[in-house]
């Protein structure tokens, strides 16, 4: 399968890339890791005429931590997010996500940004983001903007990117003491993505529930947090989880499709929750 021809623009600066942007407007798209884009391509789901490579922007790539809290450009590869010292001391959680992520070629070459971007509904980074309450940061020529996690999954392949913006930094806050997190992901068994996928931190005030946060992917079109899930738990001690997470499934549409019915994916996302917040409680760090 051979995608249609376009033009390729290989850049090494975000002003740069951010000047093509908005001089080919709807007939540019960021290249980063090309994982998802490429496939699109292939299949004629998307025909960009233009393509505006970001692999050279090293500055995307760095990971860092920054008064408390751990700065992640949007070119960071899945690997070096897995295999980051900081992310692996300061966001365990998020290394593990991104361990789970298909297999070693794509987190060589996959990014964190794209991933966001993209927006699959089945992609793991989304959970853990929500989960983590995520900040993005997005640069067009006019300046820069925050988006929360919250507001930045809209719909099916759809986000707050706006045509002409570039995801360049995804902020995290460092988990902290009194709190855990875990990320887990019943695996499609052909392509690695999440059937459905649970990110859960959970913060105890002695033995019960200070602040719980689910994220939850695969499961309907887009990423959301378990708000049911969430207030079933405010104040609670553990003993409620498995209540609470019977609330997983609540309210969404969840997809059909030849592998998973909706019922088996809205099963899986109760069980799963329950098993997420389970262990996020039991790696609470005094
Ligand atoms: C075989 C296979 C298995 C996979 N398995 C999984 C899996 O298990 N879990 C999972 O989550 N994902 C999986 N993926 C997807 C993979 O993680 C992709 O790498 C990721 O979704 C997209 O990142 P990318 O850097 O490749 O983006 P690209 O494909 O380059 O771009 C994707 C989209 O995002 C836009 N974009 C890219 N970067 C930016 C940016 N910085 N700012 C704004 N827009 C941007 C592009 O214009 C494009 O529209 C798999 C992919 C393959 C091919």
């Amino acid at each position: 399968m051979f995608p249609a021809s376009f033009e390729y623009h290989r850049v090494s600066s975000v002003k740069d890339a951010l000047a093509l942007l908005s001089q080919f407007g709807d007939e540019a798209k960021i290249l980063a890791g090309g994982h998802s884009l490429l496939p699109m391509m292939k299949l004629r789901l998307a025909q960009p005429a233009h393509l505006v490579d970001i692999g050279a922007v090293h500055e995307l790539a760095q990971i860092q931590e920054q008064g408390g809290r751990i700065l992640i450009g949007g070119l960071a590869t899945h690997h070096s997010v897995e295999t980051s010292s900081i992310v692996k001391a300061k966001l365990p959680i998020l290394a593990e996500c991104a361990a789970l992520i298909g297999d070693i070629q794509v987190r060589n070459r996959g990014t964190i940004g794209g991933s966001l971007a993209h927006a699959d509904p089945a992609a793991d980074y989304p959970a853990a983001a929500l989960a983590l309450e995520a900040e993005m940061t997005l640069e067009n020529p006019g300046g820069k903007r925050k988006v929360k996690a919250a507001d930045f999954f809209l719909d099916l392949l759809t986000t707050a990117v706006q045509a002409g913006e570039i995801l360049t930094q995804v902020s995290f806050a460092a988990l902290g003491a009194g709190t855990g997190g875990v990320y887990l992901k019943h695996r499609h068994p052909a392509s690695g993505f999440a059937t459905v996928g649970v990110a859960a931190v959970v913060t105890l005030k002695g033995t019960n529930f200070d602040k719980v946060r689910v994220g939850i992917t695969g499961l309907g079109a887009k990423a959301f947090r378990a708000s049911s899930v969430e207030k079933a738990l405010a104040g609670k001690a553990s003993d409620a989880i498995a209540a609470a997470a019977s609330h997983a499934a609540d309210g969404v549409d969840a997809t059909s499709d030849t592998y998973a019915s909706g019922e088996f994916r809205a099963e899986l996302a109760r069980v799963y929750t329950r098993r997420a917040l389970e262990q996020a409680v039991a790696r609470v760090k005094a």
